[in-house]
């Protein structure tokens, strides 16, 4: 059996581009049992499908492969994402912090509406059958079967929360077709820290601090878990944080030295109010720094105090790991931008496959930032296919 277009990957990217194109004959295979696994997680179940800031601030959200894929999402905005889907049946609403999501706050609502229309647009979907070879007479092997294709595109994701079928084996079998692959690397996942002082502090977040791994900065909201840091700074900057790297956080800016003399609260207390910050997070610091808390302020030398007020400033750590693929809500690396023409996501070593979505080497922030990638890169290819005369390169 020979089809029109096949897509590898019933995922996201996979599912935009068939909600967009129709097909005489079109398959999409998936080696999981269900399809959109990951997309039913996403937002927490509420699916942030895309962000409703300037269309000017998206390609900064991509660290420096960003600013190749500024036309695509240009072309492909966040506006014609939203206009997509309120077409296909989903009311979308944005929140005050820019984040779109589904008025019904339910992934399932998306995945339903991406799945229905693909059926409809001459897509069917083959579950449990993990393509383990692409063959070079036009043809995709799975566990299961061998078929034909005129189209090819793979949109198998990266390699994070692999129980959801995204596990990287795609990206093995490109490998060693000469594609070339960058490392993977789990991205927006928490970071851990040797000798952690933050567990009693648990759920306090700062806002929009700033954070170092050596030459990396970024500036973002933190949250103190109790196995280590995360919110979106911390994720933003998870990829560079190897194991006995240097991460440097700034709790605090220009705060004036605190008088001691003659203050008879505890050290606790008196820097718990002085510097207007929860009283776990104090402790936490208190310990680091290593003074008692309960000790009273005359009676602690100033000396002491300014260095807690300089750590606060310019807090350091030693990585001791992240949360890895099991916790990181993307994957850097992937098919290097190089295998590709970037208006068309075809590979330039292979006509007729194209490569969308979470594959490619583009890992985007929090914020709805990686789905909107999902669905310009799709639509990428969707114009493309479009745009030759459907029925004449895909005869019945
Ligand atoms: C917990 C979590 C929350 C997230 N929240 C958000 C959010 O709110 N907003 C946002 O923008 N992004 C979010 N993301 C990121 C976003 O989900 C992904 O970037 C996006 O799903 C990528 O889409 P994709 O189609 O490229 O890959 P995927 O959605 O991962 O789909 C890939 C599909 O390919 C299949 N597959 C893989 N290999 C094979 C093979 N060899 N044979 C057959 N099938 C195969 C997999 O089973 C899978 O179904 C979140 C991620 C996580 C983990």
């Amino acid at each position: 059996m020979k089809y029109d277009v096949i897509i590898i990957g019933a995922g996201a990217a996979g599912l935009f581009l068939a909600s967009k194109l129709k097909v005489n004959n079109g398959l999409i295979i998936d080696g999981n049992s269900s399809p959109g696994e990951k997309l039913l997680i996403t937002g927490q179940g509420s699916c942030n499908i895309t962000n409703g800031c300037d269309i000017k601030e998206f390609p900064k959200k991509y660290g420096e492969n960003g600013r190749k894929i500024r036309r695509l999402l240009y072309k492909y905005s966040n506006v014609k994402l939203m206009e997509h889907m309120e077409h296909l049946g989903v009311p979308l609403f944005q929140r005050e912090d820019g984040k779109v999501f589904p008025k019904s706050l339910k992934a399932s609502d998306v995945l339903d509406a991406l799945l229905d229309t693909a059926k409809n647009n001459g897509f069917k979907i083959n579950l449990n059958e993990k393509v383990i070879n692409i063959e070079d007479d036009n043809s995709v092997v799975t566990e299961k079967k061998k078929y034909k294709f005129n189209k090819l595109v793979i949109a198998t994701g990266g390699k994070s929360y692999p129980d959801t079928g995204s596990d990287g084996s795609m990206l093995d079998i490109l490998k060693n077709k000469g594609i070339e692959v960058l490392e993977l690397k789990p991205g927006l996942t928490p970071i851990f820290v040797e000798n952690y002082p933050y567990k009693i502090a648990s759920g306090v977040s700062f806002k929009d601090i700033e954070i170092n791994i050596d030459e990396h900065k970024t500036k973002g909201d933190v949250l103190l878990t109790h196995r280590g840091f995360s919110g979106p700074g911390i994720l933003r900057i998870s990829e560079f944080a190897m194991p006995g790297k240097k991460l440097t956080l700034s709790f605090v800016k220009d705060i004036k030295y605190p008088k001691t003399e003659g203050v008879s609260k505890s050290v606790l207390n008196y820097l718990t109010d002085y510097l207007d910050l929860p009283k776990n997070f104090i402790k936490g610091t208190l310990l680091k720094v290593g003074i008692n808390e309960d000790d009273k302020m005359s009676s602690v030398a100033l000396g002491n105090i300014k260095a807690t007020i300089d750590e606060l400033k310019n807090m350091e750590f030693s990585v001791s790991g992240t949360g890895g693929f099991a916790q990181a809500m993307v994957t850097a690396g992937g098919i290097s931008l190089e295998e590709l023409d970037l208006s068309t996501f075809e590979m330039k070593k292979r006509k007729n496959v194209y490569a969308i979505g979470e594959v490619t080497d583009i890992s985007g922030d929090t914020g709805g930032f990686n789905l909107q990638y999902a669905y310009s890169s799709a639509m990428a290819v969707a114009h493309t296919i479009h745009s030759i005369d459907v029925n004449s390169v895909f005869p019945r």
